[in-house]
């Protein structure tokens, strides 16, 4: 995938599920923002997968 093929697809998975996510907002109100980040990536299947798509971006960034 190209790199702004790559950018979108975050866009689009962010746009569609994180966006006014619950979660999100209350354990950022509950907890803070660290808190809510690491439930992001190491809980949420769509963090996961975000995490996945910037892994592939920095690599193409440094190749
Ligand atoms: S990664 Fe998951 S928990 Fe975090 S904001 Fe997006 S949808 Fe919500």
């Amino acid at each position: 995938m190209q790199h702004i093929e790559l950018l979108n697809e975050i866009n689009d998975v962010m746009d569609t599920y994180c966006k006014g996510c619950f979660l999100k907002s209350h354990f950022r109100r509950t907890y803070g923002k660290n808190y809510a980040h690491r439930f992001c990536i190491q809980n949420c299947t769509v963090g996961q997968e975000l995490q996945e798509i910037g892994r592939v971006l920095t690599n193409k960034e440094q190749h």
